[in-house]
């Protein structure tokens, strides 16, 4: 049986020499230390040998083993180094090579245009209120007076969720409520931006969803006029002072009197333009004083209290400002037209 160790050892030593790579490294391995190799199957046959060979075999094949273990490892590391060796020669880097710049990412004009209105707004002294993009039929439509049968409500095609009465907002004016009830009966002037979602015809000027940006200001004395001065001074700082803007008598539930307003479209210089449905206004968003009904359900009294609220399109204004054709663009995640900005 020494003799037989003897056999394993030559034979084992020799067919590692001739090893180079990792996968018959692990051939070997397996051959010659796993469970089935002759060596453990002498280690399996010790019990059946005598009483004086078995220390003496015992011993031997233990050396074997150890011997056998070291010999696998310091070949494995050889190989290693050489893999190294080799991968630093034929994989050397060309540090002349200028690198790939990174591409940087950059905001979306939609968030672009939202921004600048808001830091107009900021600069005239409003506050910043978020609300929700999911309501109850209440705070959508019923709070703003317009009670279950009302006609108006034809206006605004909404996105029903699986929530019983809960459906997308389909504007804004949803959060006048919930600003008024935080804040009654102290004066607010605050607006809420956030995206709107219609079920719309989609077309070069409507979208199914869209930000706005909802404008309310309430306390005692404010008029139509703190409203149109606003909004123009809104135009002004968006587009300068020679920019012309424009009411025109309208209707909503939650407001009255109500109207829209329009800025001069600057695609055709007011000549008329598919963008502005060849009128030379682009509709940016509706307006009014805040109806007595809705001032009353945000918590104020209206014979004391009196507001003025609108609602701004602001894709319309970029469109505008950057003789964007077709608001379409805003969510075709084209990169030929978000790199523009
Ligand atoms: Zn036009």
């Amino acid at each position: 049986m020494l003799i037989e160790l003897d056999q394993i050892e030559q034979i084992a030593l020799q067919s590692l020499e001739s090893i180079q790579d990792e996968a018959s490294l692990e051939n070997w391995r397996v051959a010659n230390l796993g469970r089935s190799s002759p060596l453990m199957q002498i280690f399996d046959q010790l019990g059946k040998l005598s009483k004086e060979e078995r220390p003496v075999i015992g011993r031997r094949a233990n050396e074997l083993k150890r011997a056998l273990e070291s010999a696998f490892s310091t070949r494995s590391e050889a190989l290693r180094q050489s893999a190294l060796q080799h991968s630093l020669q034929s994989e050397r880097l060309d540090i002349t090579l200028p690198g790939r710049a990174l591409s940087m990412g950059r905001l979306h004009p939609a968030t672009i245009s939202v921004r600048e209105v808001v830091r107009a707004f900021a600069d005239m002294g409003f506050q910043v209120y978020r609300s929700p993009e999911a309501e109850t039929d209440e705070y959508n439509f019923g709070l703003l007076n317009m009670p279950p049968h009302h006609p108006a409500r034809d206006m605004y095609d909404t996105f029903y969720t699986n929530m019983p009465n809960v459906s997308l907002r389909p504007h804004t004016s949803p959060g006048q409520i919930h600003v008024m009830r935080q804040y009654a009966p102290e004066p607010i002037r605050a607006i809420l931006p956030g995206m709107c979602y219609r079920y719309e015809q989609i077309s070069s000027r409507h979208e199914t969803q869209f930000n706005q940006i909802e404008v309310l200001v309430v306390g005692e004395n404010i008029t139509l006029g703190d409203l149109k001065g606003t909004l123009g001074d809104l135009a002004h700082r968006l587009f300068g002072q020679k920019f012309r803007t424009r009411f025109r008598a309208s209707y909503f539930p939650f407001t009255e009197p109500s109207a829209e307003f329009d800025f001069e479209c600057l695609l055709c210089s007011g000549k008329g333009c598919s963008v502005c449905a060849w009128t030379g206004w682009l509709e940016i968003g509706g307006c009014g004083m805040v109806h007595p009904v809705v001032l009353q359900n945000g918590g104020y009294n209206p014979e004391k209290f009196s507001g003025f609220a609108a609602g701004l399109g602001t894709e319309r204004i970029m469109m505008l400002k950057h003789r964007i054709e077709d608001i379409r663009n805003f969510w075709a995640n084209d990169m030929r037209f978000l790199e523009q900005f």
